[in-house]
């Protein structure tokens, strides 16, 4: 085993912050962690961060050599598929161990409608037959499926200003989470809406936004998740992560 585990965490969730906190200042480990650098004013984990694409599977692996990196935690968004495919192939070529850290899906409920779809397309396409009044929450990027919509009307909630494809009758709410119950509940009244959008995130920071549809009675269109890469190691929490982590290196080491 080497003297100092060097870990690259595959970041951008809370799930990534929180895994880097619980390493930071251990001895014998060092972490870097990694975000995309899409949002302007991203929440930084502590400890070392770099920021940007690799450049492919290839990129990564030459990143990962170059780094002296021993391990691999992909804590990234479960929609995130490009970049846990790219770990997947990445961790391949190097030989080194890759853990998936993806927190679990949400569980339907009684009093729940919901409406699952494959993707994103789908779900607009299932929109009109819901309602009129449609409350978005995947993503600025996401706006461009749904430009083509007319009759339906749009509060998307996003972090960053979406681009300029965006449906014709929208409002943008920039807000990032946690949310509350309450507030999803006074949003919804306030803006009538109809139908809420929401992809299969998981966890508990987005999550008031299901309890208030529920309350409402309201349909949910919910986007399913990518399905996860075969055979890779993979744990829904933190505190798993931790214990992979120090199986991985040998006890006590981390
Ligand atoms: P993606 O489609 O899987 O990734 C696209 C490309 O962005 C990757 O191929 C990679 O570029 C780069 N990239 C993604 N995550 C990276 C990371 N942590 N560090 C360095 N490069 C990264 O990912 P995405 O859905 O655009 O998400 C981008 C980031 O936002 C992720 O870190 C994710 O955890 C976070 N996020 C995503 C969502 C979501 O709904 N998708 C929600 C919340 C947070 P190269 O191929 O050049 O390496």
């Amino acid at each position: 085993m080497p003297d100092t585990l060097n870990v690259l965490i595959l970041g951008g969730t809370d799930e990534a912050r929180r895994l880097a906190a619980a390493l930071a200042g251990r001895a014998g480990t060092r972490v870097v962690s990694s975000l995309a650098g899409r949002v302007r004013d991203p929440k930084l984990p502590v400890g070392e961060v770099r920021e940007g694409g690799f450049g492919g599977p290839g990129g990564l692996a030459a990143w990962l050599a170059e780094h002296g990196v021993h391990v691999v935690v992909d804590a990234t968004h479960p929609f995130a598929a490009r970049m846990t495919a790219s770990a997947v192939e990445a961790a391949d070529r190097t030989g080194l161990p890759l853990l998936i850290l993806r927190r679990p899906g949400w569980r339907e409920a009684p009093g729940d409608d919901w409406r699952w779809v494959p993707s994103l397309e789908a779900a607009a396409e299932l929109l009109p037959s819901l309602g009129e009044r449609v409350f978005l929450t995947t993503g600025r990027r996401s706006l461009p499926v749904f430009a083509g919509l007319d009759g339906q009307w749009f509060l998307a909630r996003s972090v960053d200003m979406p681009g300029p494809l965006v449906p014709r009758r929208l409002e943008v709410l920039l807000s990032r989470g946690p949310f509350t119950v309450d507030g999803e509940l006074a949003l919804m009244r306030e803006h009538r809406v109809e139908v809420l959008v929401t992809k299969d995130s998981g966890g508990e920071m987005t999550t008031a936004k299901l309890f208030a549809a529920r309350e409402l009675g309201l349909p949910v269109v919910i986007v399913r998740r990518p399905p996860p890469p075969e055979g890779v190691a993979s744990v829904e929490s933190v505190e798993a992560a931790l214990a992979w982590l120090e199986s991985a290196a040998g006890p006590g080491s981390v």
